[in-house]
């Protein structure tokens, strides 16, 4: 008789089969008992923030053994000591946490294997596929081909085993200068693969090593490490970025040379890009050391620690990869995309509060100086749960610019002279008289509002087309408010010759705004909706007790989604 429903674990790997071809691999295997359990890891290079497309990889290999009760590996790749920086180990540490992973005491570094590695080469040399090699920097070039021309043979390739035991015993030992010998693997000048032409294995560099100090002045290649860590650690499915299928040869033949009892599998998936983004550690790191942005976190950075301070939420981060899925084709992904998700997340949760960006002064003339009124505002129009709070209501307020013109089209419903308009959870008001400087600009508005139309009160069915908002300028608190934009004018800075080129010289505009006074007890990381202004929250830097500053997060509506949608179709 046939169950008449699936058992959980069914759904739950039928779920996994179902979202991407490596769930599949991973469904397959655990299916055929190839694995009992899959073990994965994140090996980022501690040379850098981690960015957007780290967020995919983090939610990758995390999330594929969250759902299958595997384990997963935080791995720093330490094997470059002259880029890599503790600093860059905490933020790392901090931004895969900050998304809401743990890898509980799964944390290494590949030089924690440096002494395993290093017997590993020794052993590659004992069975005739490594030896020292003397050449220098240039003839390794030269000797090395091109992608149409076979390789040469080094002369040095032929050194006995001995002779080659005692060399790298030597370079250890710090007895030659950076560049003088290298350790390479003996595979086939000849291939067609130039990652399969004897490939360096370890180098010489006299540095001091931000993990292991001074212990080691030879220090193994990535591709080596990777492997080998990966068998160390037991990993059962090595996920990396497309760029290195053409290493899989070589990874395959170190397993193959050397027979770890764990053998590893790599499989590739497609980077994430994300348009108007740039997405290399290595541009960052420029716009930081430039100064053209305030650091790794500035909010317009594609980083995890940007889009914290600017106040994503981890959630719509999250959602987001997945939704971009794991492919093998390139793609760019639409900054619309990103930014909806980002609506989406934050419509639902945000508080609805009251602030005036670029303020005009209005004066009610029939209102009591020294009156005050509270009016009940709701928290979230669509939330009721969320409750109301009291917006106080004053002679003096605050209105946007914007919201007024003098010289109105007839199709303006906001305020212009002799109209009116509704204020949100207020009254409905009429502009009497314009008050202009000497400059011809307009100061202020004297306006008269009719006290039969106070919201919620249902004393009049008065209705006008307009509804704008406002605070009280009595009550309101004075904040710096930085409204982000995209930090490149095209669709993929990548691709410029020169991304400096192509910078948004209009991506940071700082505004003195105005804003309710409950907005003054608000904390970093949380957002809250400036209603019909977009989603903001508390910048988590430089505020201080006396001074608020808040980030835009992002707007409302997407301003940019035609010119992106053109500049999308031209990249084909
Ligand atoms: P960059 O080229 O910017 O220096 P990287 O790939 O060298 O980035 P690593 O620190 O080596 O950075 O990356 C750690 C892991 O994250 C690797 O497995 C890499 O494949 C993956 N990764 C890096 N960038 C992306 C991306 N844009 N999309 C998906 N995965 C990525
Ligand atoms: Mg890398």
């Amino acid at each position: 008789m046939t169950p008449l429903r699936k058992s959980v674990v069914e759904i739950f790997m039928s779920e996994i089969e179902s979202r991407d071809f490596i769930r599949q691999i991973i469904h397959d295997d655990l299916a055929s008992g190839k694995h009992q359990q899959v073990v994965t890891r994140f090996p980022p290079e501690p040379n850098g923030y981690l960015h957007i497309g780290h967020v995919m990889a983090i939610c990758l290999n995390f999330g594929v053994t969250a759902e299958t009760g595997g384990r997963t590996y935080l791995r720093f790749d330490d094997t470059n000591p002259g880029k890599e920086k503790v600093e860059y180990v905490d933020a790392i540490e901090r931004d895969v946490r900050w998304l809401g992973f743990d890898w509980q005491d799964r944390l290494t570094h590949a030089s924690d294997y440096f002494g395993q590695l290093h017997k590993a080469a020794v052993r590659l040399i004992e069975i005739d596929k490594a030896y020292v090699d003397s050449l220098s920097a240039e003839d390794t070039r030269t000797y090395r081909g091109t992608l149409t021309e076979a390789g040469k043979n080094s002369p040095y390739r032929d050194r006995s085993v001995a002779e080659n035991l005692e060399l790298f015993e030597r370079m250890r030992n710090g007895e030659f200068a950076d560049g003088e010998m290298m350790l390479r693997a003996k595979i086939d000048m000849a291939s067609p693969n130039m990652n399969l032409r004897d490939p360096a294995l370890y180098r010489i560099r006299h540095l001091s090593h931000q993990h292991t100090g001074d212990s080691w002045c030879i220090y193994p290649l990535y591709d080596f490490a990777h492997t080998m860590s990966d068998a160390f650690e037991g990993v059962t499915h090595s996920l990396c970025t497309l760029e290195f299928e053409d290493h899989r040869p070589l990874y395959n033949w170190f397993l193959e040379q050397l027979k770890p009892e764990h053998l590893p599998r790599q499989i590739e998936f497609s980077r994430l890009n994300l348009a108007y983004a740039i997405t290399s550690k290595r541009k960052l790191n420029a716009l930081v050391e430039e100064g053209i942005v305030d650091g790794w976190d500035d909010p317009r950075m594609p980083t995890i620690s940007g889009m914290r301070r600017r106040g994503y939420p981890a959630a719509a981060l999250l959602d987001f990869v997945r939704r971009a899925g794991v492919t093998k084709k390139n793609k760019l992904i639409e900054m619309g995309a990103f930014e909806n998700c980002l609506r989406e997340n934050l419509g639902e949760e945000s508080p609805r509060r009251m602030a005036v960006l670029r303020p005009l002064k209005v004066v009610l003339s029939n209102y009591p100086d020294d009156k005050v009124e509270m009016m009940e505002a709701m928290n979230h129009p669509g939330r009721p749960e969320m409750g109301t709070r009291s917006l106080p209501f004053s002679r003096e307020l605050w209105i946007e610019q914007d919201d007024f013109m003098e010289e109105a089209p007839r199709k303006f419903f906001r305020l212009k002279p002799d109209g009116e308009v509704r204020l949100r959870f207020g009254y409905i008001i009429r502009c009497d008289e314009v008050i202009k400087n000497d400059a011809g600009d307009v100061v202020e508005l004297r306006c008269s509002y009719d006290p039969d139309t106070r919201s919620g009160t249902g004393r009049s069915e008065r209705k006008v087309k307009g509804t704008i908002h406002w605070v009280s300028s009595a009550h309101c608190i004075d904040a710096e408010v930085n409204l982000y934009d995209r930090l490149f004018t095209e669709v993929n800075p990548n691709k410029a010759e020169d991304f400096r080129a192509v910078l948004n010289a209009t991506s940071l505009e700082t505004v003195s705004a105005k804003l309710e006074p409950s907005l003054s007890e608000l904390s970093s990381g949380e957002v809250v909706q400036f209603e019909r202004l977009g989603y903001f929250c508390p910048d988590s830097e430089t505020d201080s007790a006396n001074k608020r500053i808040f980030n835009r997060v992002v707007t409302l509506r997407d301003s940019w989604a035609k010119l992106e949608k053109q500049a999308m179709q031209q990249q084909g």
